[in-house]
């Protein structure tokens, strides 16, 4: 047994979420990636399941899972629908983020409607001209009295048309990484507006918008943590949200090699099974490889966040890893189903569109390799 075998109690959380999606996503998936459907009914399902509170405390009606069970969740929901996986990793990344950031009024007002009470959230970083170069961002929060008033626009939410609540960071102080807060922000303040719903090449059942702040007043009290520390508050959150999007990776991983290993037993060319040539199972073998491989490095992640130990690096190469697998193979899975990969009658297409992203979001595969590297070789250029 390897030090990052799940227990039994993981591996029920990892069986439920498999039991869920084989039951309520996988029979319309196909339709709601078509018709890039977000499916909100789906999510009272889910937190029905206690999946949608699995990382926040029981006091507040959560399932206080640790994150190799998150992990399991998520790759098995994954395996089936990625935008789905997408959805819950946020609302849980942000569930994590209030109860370990957030104040006591925070946690009392959001992580019983989070975990139990049908409520979505969201996380709001990236802008127009702000990306992987966080410290870049615009927006502005201003203090007036009791509050702040918001102006500015984020880009990209996911889950932002249906979140209550979303973490968002904006501009307190001077430029650069110093003068940024993170907040709390209640959606249904006047002056919270969704801008522009973005569509994209895959994931299609993930919520992406872009959100126009106006004059949006909220109170003191949505401020998380002290004033001027919130790059560091979203960028700890990030690095624990990787741990999600390398279980993502590693849930179409696995949904690629069980359609490959299925498609190359049963088409037939030239008199024998296409998996009989070495030309195809070599490309399964090494899929099967890479999948150990991903699913390793994302639960010794996720094994060392639940030990309280330092853990960031670990997931940055658990995401880095899972994710050019993910791309790789599902370029490799199309292959193997030759021309029927590229049509929509098999799901591989579809695996294909969606592996991309993993190598986008919650920081670019090259921004990962800058973390690994800068652990290795420390700041050579500060
Ligand atoms: C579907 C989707 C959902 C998203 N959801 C969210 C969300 O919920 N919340 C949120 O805040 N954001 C979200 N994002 C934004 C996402 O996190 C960013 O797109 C990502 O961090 C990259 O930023 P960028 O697109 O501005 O690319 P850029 O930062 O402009 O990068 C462009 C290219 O340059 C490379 N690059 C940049 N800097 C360096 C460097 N120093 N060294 C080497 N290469 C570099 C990048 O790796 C990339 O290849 C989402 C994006 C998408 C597409």
């Amino acid at each position: 047994m390897t030090p990052f075998e799940p227990t039994e109690d993981q591996r029920a959380i990892g069986a439920l979420a498999r039991e869920i999606a084989a039951r309520e996503i996988a029979p319309h998936i196909a339709g709601w990636d078509r018709e890039h459907t977000f499916p909100r009914a789906l999510y009272t399902k889910l937190n029905a399941a206690g999946l949608m509170g699995l990382l926040v405390p029981e006091a507040y009606g959560g399932s206080a899972a640790d994150y190799v069970s998150y992990a399991l969740m998520i790759e098995e929901v994954a395996r089936v629908d990625a935008g789905t996986a997408t959805t819950l990793s946020v609302h849980s990344m942000i569930c994590n983020a209030i109860a370990k950031l957030g104040n006591d009024e925070q946690r009392e007002r959001w992580l019983e409607r989070l975990a139990t009470g049908d409520a979505i959230a969201g996380f709001a970083l990236t802008e127009p001209d702000a990306g992987s170069d966080a410290a870049a961002i615009r927006s502005r929060a201003v203090r007036d009295g009791d509050s702040y008033v918001l102006d500015g626009r984020k880009q990209w939410c996911t889950n932002g048309g249906h979140a209550a609540v979303v973490m968002a960071m904006f501009r307190t102080g001077d430029a650069g990484s110093k003068g940024i807060s993170a907040f709390l922000i209640d959606m249904s303040l006047p002056g919270v507006e969704v801008e522009k719903v973005t569509e994209k090449l895959g994931i299609h059942t993930s919520n992406t918008v872009d959100l126009a702040f106006s004059g949006a007043r909220v109170p003191a009290a949505a401020l998380m943590g002290a004033e001027e520390s919130g790059l560091a508050s979203a960028l700890t959150t990030l690095a624990a949200g990787r741990i999600g999007i390398a279980a993502q990776a590693t849930g179409i991983l696995a949904a690629c090699l069980d359609a490959s290993v299925k498609f190359a037993k049963e088409r037939v060319a030239f008199g024998r099974p296409i998996g009989a040539f070495e030309g195809i199972a070599f490309k399964l073998a090494q899929m099967s490889t890479d999948l150990e491989g991903a699913r390793l490095l994302t639960y010794r992640a996720a094994a060392l966040c639940d030990a309280g130990e330092p853990f960031a690096i670990e997931a940055s190469k658990a995401k880095l890893f899972a994710s050019t697998a993910a791309r790789v193979h599902a370029s490799e899975a199309v292959q193997i189903h030759g021309g029927y990969g590229y049509t929509t009658e098999f799901p591989v297409e579809r695996y294909y569109r969606d592996a991309k992203i993993t190598e986008i979001y919650e920081g670019t595969s090259e921004i990962q390799q800058l973390i690994i590297a800068r652990d290795l070789v420390g700041r050579l250029d500060a």
